[in-house]
């Protein structure tokens, strides 16, 4: 009896070799741009002691209490250094300030212009467009307290989808205080909540309590409601907090970036300071959010550094691709074809055939054989299907006389070529066919 076929894990997906399109465009844009602002390139593992998250991310974000996974390390050989539980890192940025601290790249140069592409892993209850196994692209700004630095991940996150071909997005922004106004933002924020807890949902009602902060994140229509009765943030905060966030915006009207204000964003993470920001795309629906970023200017303390401020964002790669695709419809296939297929006559010829194929790659040339002792009919069908713009036909006869068929698919023509000189014919006739503009990149 068959045994069940095995299938991925609930809430990942694979990529097949036709898919990579718009991912290709994505990561190239994104990380030549990163190079031409300046970032370096980091890359710190997938696994990570759990406390990192718990301290950094906060334990009070829905993503520690509710969606990281966790592995308790019982037992010790398979413990990590001391960590009694090791996270698959549900985001990047506490995993940047870890490595920063844990090789001293303060005491080299304290500004520091980081980023790092990859998988991140949050268990969310299972729904379209919500992915258990995530992509994100992100930067992380170390060392600078400068508004003008705020701006500028903006408009870098900004080039970067320009430069994707994307127009339907929008930025909204907002400054959410500083160690000194926050403490009183909040329990303002606190007061006028509690006022209406009737009208809060569960969740809220505890968040009260917890993180006020993050009533403001709530999806709940009637939460939603009584926030948006709250006042701006903006007016408690402190004059420092006002003056950065002036400067912050006024930088991006000198550079073009257009944005609105959110009065009411504060995104679901403790580490903010300031600024905050989303950029949103209008082809998404509810889950519309392309990037989120901001300052946090504590973390790199709290995680056992020096007191540096720090600036970021991370890119969505899943909800950029469907942007993507909104905008510029699927993208091109991306499984390689052969400009040139190999046709074997007789089982005799097929090791000349796998000769013939390994000099056209080294030449260049993207060169394929049958490997299924497929009819020289079949082989044809094959290579015409791989829309090859060449077929190199080799028989006993052509062994014989030292020479090969060259056949251009596009009219059928056939003539005989010497051995010798068929690699280099058939490199100028396939480039030549080939014609580009397959992969987008
Ligand atoms: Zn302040
Ligand atoms: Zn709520």
């Amino acid at each position: 009896m068959a045994q069940d076929q095995i299938k991925s894990v609930q809430g990942t997906e694979d990529l097949l070799p036709g898919q990579w399109g718009h991912w290709r465009r994505l990561y190239g844009t994104a990380q030549r741009l990163f190079e031409l602002y300046g970032y370096g390139q980091m890359r710190t593992p997938i696994l990570e002691d759990a406390r990192l998250f718990v301290k950094g991310t906060g334990e009070t974000t829905d993503i520690v209490q509710k969606q990281m996974y966790s592995i308790p390390t019982g037992d010790p050989s398979m413990r990590s250094r001391e960590a009694e539980s090791i996270a698959l890192r549900p985001e990047g940025t506490p995993s940047v300030v870890r490595s920063y601290l844990e090789h001293n790249l303060h005491k080299q140069e304290a500004f520091q212009k980081l980023y790092y592409v990859g998988p991140m892993f949050r268990h969310e209850r299972p729904q379209k467009g919500r992915l258990r196994q995530f992509h994100q692209l992100g930067v992380e700004a170390i060392g600078s307290a400068s508004p003008l630095l705020d701006a500028e991940t903006v408009i870098l996150a900004v080039d970067i989808f320009r430069q994707l071909g994307l127009k339907d997005f929008r930025v909204f922004l907002n400054s959410i205080g500083c160690a000194e106004c926050r403490p009183r933002l909040r329990s303002e924020m606190r007061a006028r909540l509690e006022a209406r807890e009737g009208e809060l949902c569960e969740d809220c009602r505890a968040r009260l309590e917890r993180n006020v902060f993050r009533v403001l994140d709530c999806k709940n229509e009637r939460c939603r409601a009584v926030v948006a009765e709250l006042p701006p943030m903006t007016e408690g905060l402190c004059d420092a907090c006002k003056a950065h966030y002036a400067d912050v915006r006024s930088a991006l009207e000198r550079s073009g970036v257009a944005h609105e204000e959110d009065p009411h964003l504060v995104r679901g993470l403790d580490y903010y300071t300031r600024t905050v920001y989303e950029i949103k795309h209008a082809g998404l629906g509810a889950r519309d959010t392309i990037c989120g970023g901001g300052r946090y200017d504590g973390l790199v303390e709290l995680l056992g550094g020096p007191s540096m401020p720090c600036v970021g964002f991370a890119i969505g790669a899943e909800a950029t691709i469907l942007a993507m695709e909104a905008e510029a419809g699927p993208a091109a296939d991306t499984t390689p074809r052969p400009s040139v297929y190999v046709v074997c006559f007789a089982e005799g010829a097929r090791a000349e055939c796998s000769a013939l194929a390994q000099e056209l790659r080294h030449a260049g040339v993207a060169a394929d054989m049958d490997f299924q002792q497929r009819s020289p009919k079949a082989q044809m069908r094959a290579a015409g299907k791989l829309s090859a713009a060449v077929c190199l036909l080799l028989g006993p006869d052509e062994l014989k006389r030292d020479e090969v068929s060259v056949r251009t698919m596009a009219d059928g023509r056939q003539w005989n070529v010497p051995r010798a000189s068929v690699v280099r014919e058939v490199s100028a006739l396939a480039k030549l066919k080939k014609g580009g503009g397959d992969a987008a990149e």
